[in-house]
């Protein structure tokens, strides 16, 4: 008696294998009888067909699920180091606005200093004086923030 090979393939993706007897080698029957059984009375093909469609639907659902997971986790980061980059932006134009706008009261007073040489006594010097002192300090102490900044900058990168 001849011998074939079942075709059937099972859930986990492996062909059934089981060997069984036909009547002669040319005869059409491709499964055990067990699975012969099962596809006769769920139909042979349709089944097939669907047993196929459900993997590759199960297998694109996790694709997708993966996919999307990975894609929204790099979003997250992009967004994360856009906000944060937009916010250190924000402060270094805040910070150069605060220079440029002490810079132009510095040029005002150095003028009302030249001026006041000539035209006004010391004690309206002094006083000029006093307030060039403290815009000074205030442009030191914003270029600090800055360096600070960039410092800071490079403390997260290390982290990272
Ligand atoms: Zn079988």
């Amino acid at each position: 008696m001849p011998y074939k090979n079942c075709q059937h393939i099972l859930e986990d993706g492996h062909r059934c294998n089981r060997t069984f007897g036909v009547r002669t080698i040319k005869s059409s029957r491709t499964l055990c009888p067990e699975h012969e059984r099962k596809d006769i009375s769920k139909g042979a093909g349709v089944r097939k067909v669907q047993g196929k469609q459900d993997m590759m639907r199960k297998f694109l659902d996790e694709l997708y699920t993966f996919k999307i997971d990975e894609i929204d986790k790099r979003l997250t980061r992009m967004r994360e180091r856009q906000t944060a980059l937009d916010s250190k932006i924000d402060r270094v134009i805040a910070n150069f606005e605060k220079l440029d706008e002490n810079f132009t009261k510095m040029k005002t007073l150095n003028t009302k200093i030249t001026e006041s040489l000539y035209d006004k006594g010391p004690e309206y010097h002094d006083k000029i004086q006093k307030q060039i002192l403290t815009l000074n300090n205030k442009i030191i102490k914003i270029q600090e923030s800055n360096e600070n900044d960039k410092r800071n900058r490079r403390t997260r990168k290390d982290m990272e």
